[in-house]
């Protein structure tokens, strides 16, 4: 049991930017430092759970039986190969969480209702995966949240994306979460042969400076097949680039962590 614990949501309401990749393989390094991890799956689709050999089939409590309130986060959570980290899976029942509770005064914190309890003690960090959108799961999410973590593609219309996204997290500051911080901007799939990529890893770093993380995540095949083999790339494959490189964003985690505490 953990005196407090740090949940961090991975968002960016654009698909395909690295979220889940960023969820899976930065669990799987705090995990393999020893802190106690737990990933909440919230994207219908599943990729976590998948990506982390979490079969359909063994899916029999999942994240909207959380959100439902039915079953608790200690009941839903499953051990995965990996030591130390736990997911919560998802199932397709999320497609109908807003019909479900779309209504309800409590819509928006039923996440938080389910980790703010002495069993998510039980995690050092909890990591909050989302869908590609700003739908009542994500909102449900930076209710829920102590920090955003936003994973960049190295792209032109990153930026433009971004922006949106940081108001998004401005509003739910003044109205649901006061506390909401942005833990960090994480720069993925970064290929050093295009020139645009550089360009826009010097746009981020001048726009948001501190905020963005110095690790950049390359873009790695490893990386990308690690998920059909069910597994992070980092037990998939530790010494590609892409690996080593999570390894090292979730020391600058732990690292910006302590600053935190300390302060
Ligand atoms: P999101 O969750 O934001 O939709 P994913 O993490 O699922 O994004 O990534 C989208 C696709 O890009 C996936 O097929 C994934 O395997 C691939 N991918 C993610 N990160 C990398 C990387 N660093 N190198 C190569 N492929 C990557
Ligand atoms: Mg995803």
């Amino acid at each position: 049991m953990y005196e407090s614990n740090r949940i961090i949501t991975i968002a960016n309401q654009k698909g395909g930017v690295g979220k889940t990749t960023t969820a899976i393989n930065l669990a799987t390094a705090l995990a393999a430092i020893g802190e106690r991890v737990l990933i909440v799956d919230l994207d219908p689709q599943g990729n976590a759970s998948t990506g982390l050999g979490i079969d359909r089939k063994d899916r029999k409590m999942s994240s909207f039986d959380v959100m439902m309130g039915s079953q608790t986060i200690r009941d839903a959570a499953i051990a995965t190969a990996v030591p130390n980290l736990f997911i919560v899976p998802s199932t397709m029942d999320l497609l109908g969480l807003e019909m479900e509770i779309g209504r309800d005064a409590d819509r928006a914190f039923r996440l938080r209702r389910a980790l703010q309890t002495v069993e998510a003690l039980d995690f050092s960090y909890i990591l909050l995966d989302c869908p590609p959108s700003f739908n009542l799961l994500t909102i449900n999410a930076m209710a829920a949240a102590h920090s955003v973590l936003v994973p960049l593609q190295c792209e032109f219309f990153a930026l433009e994306g971004l922006s949106q996204l940081l108001e998004t997290v401005n509003q739910v500051r003044q109205t649901i979460n006061p506390g909401l911080d942005i833990q960090g901007i994480v720069l993925t799939m970064f290929d050093a042969r295009n020139n645009l990529a550089q360009q826009v890893v010097n746009d981020v770093r001048t726009y948001l400076g501190e905020k963005v993380y110095h690790t950049l995540i390359p873009r790695n095949v490893r990386v990308s097949e690690a998920p059909s083999y069910g597994k992070p790339a980092i037990l998939y494959d530790l010494k590609c680039a892409g690996s080593q490189a999570y390894l090292q964003l979730a020391s600058e985690v732990i690292q910006r962590e302590r600053r935190r505490k300390a302060a």
